[in-house]
């Protein structure tokens, strides 16, 4: 490439990211990288669907549920999506099915595609376990500039807003005639927030729970997590909203989450006690049933380097243990 050329082409870019950026602050813009459309899935309820993906520059990070539900005092919100500009949409999206203002947003854990939305609700209070303020607080922006990297542009002006009010497990709130109960639980992170509609019987589950899509294990703790399903299956719900993948009217989501996670302990069990290297457990196939999952292989591979090394360990620790005095 010329000088001449690499000069005009710097020059475009320029120009472009000029334009990009006037136009950035505006809500239209933000419905142009995320075109939200509101699924109602109960009375006063509705979905915004992620992707069924994995952080690409085309999803512009919209991977994950997020959720509303209309009341007389207000919207409640939960979970505010991966950017700033994905909480604008969500906004525009909530005005064109009701013209009452968004009072409140609870957090279901800080994990950036829930999460980093944040910036466009910082007029209401954002709600949040207090294992789920820490670590946005310790480790938002470092989360904030790795989806920089996973999506790009859509990104631009979000920083990790941590949130602003800690809830607690038990805590029962009411908006209109909405009656919440917020369950505090852990096992996909430190701290993840459920939130039960009592009026509608609808769970929003967080990322307790996946449905046809692998569940994602960068901070999981497989017993608590499993603990945390078998407690939430007894609950008394209609609706179960899974962080990702489809709602459903019974516990699939919660079912489909336990068995893979049960699956992927036994499975890396196996492999350490037969001496498998790490290398060799990342290339293994799939069995059907969980291979036709989104984002597999790539989640279980994901997986693999979350979870091994520690199940190696305790593995060969047992099996070259002195027998107990
Ligand atoms: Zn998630």
């Amino acid at each position: 490439m010329s000088m001449r050329t690499s000069f005009g082409a710097v020059a475009a870019l320029v120009v472009i990211t000029a334009v990009a950026l006037i136009g950035g602050t505006s809500t239209a813009r933000a419905a142009g990288y995320y075109d939200l459309n509101p699924e109602q899935v109960a009375d006063d309820t509705y979905v915004f669907y992620g992707a069924m993906e994995n952080f690409s520059f085309d999803n512009h990070g919209a991977i994950s549920n997020t959720s509303f539900i209309v009341t007389a005092d207000g919207v409640v919100v939960i979970d505010t999506g991966p950017s700033r500009l994905y909480g604008q949409a969500m906004r525009a999206a909530i005005a064109k099915v009701t013209d009452k203002p968004v009072v409140q947003v609870y957090i279901t854990h800080a994990h950036p595609d829930h999460f980093l939305g944040n910036n466009a609700f910082e007029d209401v209070p954002i709600g949040a376990l207090p294992g789920t303020i820490d670590m946005a607080r310790q480790i938002g922006a470092d989360l904030a500039s790795n989806l920089y990297n996973l999506v790009g542009a859509a990104m631009r002006g979000t920083s990790a807003v941590v949130p602003t009010e800690a809830v607690e497990d038990g805590q029962v709130v009411n908006f209109g005639k909405h009656e919440l109960q917020l369950i505090g639980t852990s096992g996909h992170t430190d701290a993840d927030l459920m939130v039960l509609d009592k009026t509608t019987g609808v769970l929003f589950a967080g990322d307790i729970a996946f449905h046809d899509r692998a569940p994602t294990t960068p901070n999981a703790d497989l017993d608590v997590w499993q603990a945390a399903l078998a407690a939430t299956e007894k609950r008394d719900f209609k609706l179960i909203v899974p962080g990702h993948g489809p709602a459903s009217a019974d516990a699939a989501p919660l079912l489909q989450t336990s068995a893979y996670l049960h699956w992927l302990r036994s499975h890396f069990q196996d492999a350490a006690r037969q001496g498998e290297s790490q290398a060799e457990v990342l290339f293994e196939p799939l069995p059907p049933r969980w291979a036709r999952l989104a984002v597999e292989p790539g989640e279980y591979r994901r997986s693999v380097s979350h979870l091994y090394p520690a199940i190696e360990r305790a593995t060969l620790n047992k099996v070259g243990a002195p027998v107990a005095r």
